[in-house]
């Protein structure tokens, strides 16, 4: 996918090319630093300061210096939208490090590294219309997924271990109750009550988890953020998932079992239509 050209970093805007890396960099060695993904419709950011709130949350969480105030942060975001000229659907990528520095465990007394860029990224168009497989996965990852830190690994093995299957996402599940995806969080209706996993420690509080518990809440659908186990998955009437870039993505099937019958549910898709209303998208995944 095309990535724009210029990226914003501690130092400024810069062309991409310009940006080198030194080989002791705390992110690079340690994934000692954090990110965030932020959705670009038609040039816009969307929930974006939902996602700066969360960028200084796990900022904090790991004890790490942002080199700027939330009102500079979000500045220089728009600026970096306006010098690229992006009027697309994309995402931006940002991520902050604990900066450049022999290797040692210990925090080194160095500025944080920031960096920013833009990637075109077009709505996932036919699958949030026809749903998409999933499969089941042990999470073996740490108590703190609150933090979008840069440590993926077990994401990585989760989402490879999905694609080898056949599929787009991995659920996770823990003492038999599911708690997120690899890079999503996991929804299910069950006798017309939408159910997820609350907003505790052990799973990345998505900003799109968040807007979907505002709609379904304005729809005076029944909502319960309680945990649920991998069997009342498989036995929901309807399942998504739902992230940044996939939005409300319908789930149509779990380690080769159907949902359903293999169709997105109608709460899913009003849920979706909501979604394109709310986030003001202009081209309509939905005839
Ligand atoms: N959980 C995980 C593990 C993720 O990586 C993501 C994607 N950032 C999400 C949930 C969804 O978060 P959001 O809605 O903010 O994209």
């Amino acid at each position: 996918m095309n990535l724009y050209n210029y990226v914003w970093t501690q130092d400024g805007i810069t062309a991409k090319d310009s940006l080198v890396y030194p080989f002791e960099e705390r992110g690079l060695q340690f994934g000692d630093g954090i990110y965030e993904v932020i959705r670009i419709y038609q040039g816009n950011y969307d929930l974006l300061d939902a996602h700066i709130e969360r960028l200084y949350r796990s900022a904090e969480a790991i004890r790490l210096q942002v080199p700027f105030n939330k009102e500079e942060l979000i500045t220089s975001l728009q600026n970096l939208a306006e010098k690229n000229a992006v009027h697309t659907d994309a995402k931006l990528y940002l991520q902050i490090t604990r900066g450049s520095a022999p290797r040692e465990h210990t925090f080194p007394d160095v500025p944080s590294n920031l960096y920013a860029y833009i990637e075109e990224s077009p709505r996932p168009a036919a699958q949030l219309q026809q749903g998409v497989r999933t499969i089941l996965t042990e999470d073996i990852r740490w108590d703190l997924c609150y933090i979008k830190s840069l440590n993926l690994l077990p994401n990585v093995l989760a989402k490879q271990t999905a694609k080898e299957n056949g599929a787009v996402e991995a659920i996770f599940h823990k003492d038999g109750q599911v708690t997120e995806g690899s890079s999503s969080n996991v929804f299910i209706v069950k006798d017309n009550m939408l159910f997820t996993h609350p907003a505790a420690p052990n799973i990345l509080h998505g900003c799109v988890r968040d807007r979907v518990l505002t709609l379904a809440a304005e729809s005076a659908l029944e909502v319960h953020e309680t945990t649920f186990s991998t069997q009342q998955l498989l036995d929901a009437d309807e399942v998504f998932i739902t992230s940044t870039t996939s939005e409300i993505m319908p789930v149509i099937e779990v380690d080769g079992n159907r949902i359903r019958n293999g169709r997105p549910g109608m709460i899913t898709r009003q849920l979706q239509l909501a979604y394109e209303q709310v986030s003001d998208i202009q081209q309509t995944a939905f005839i």
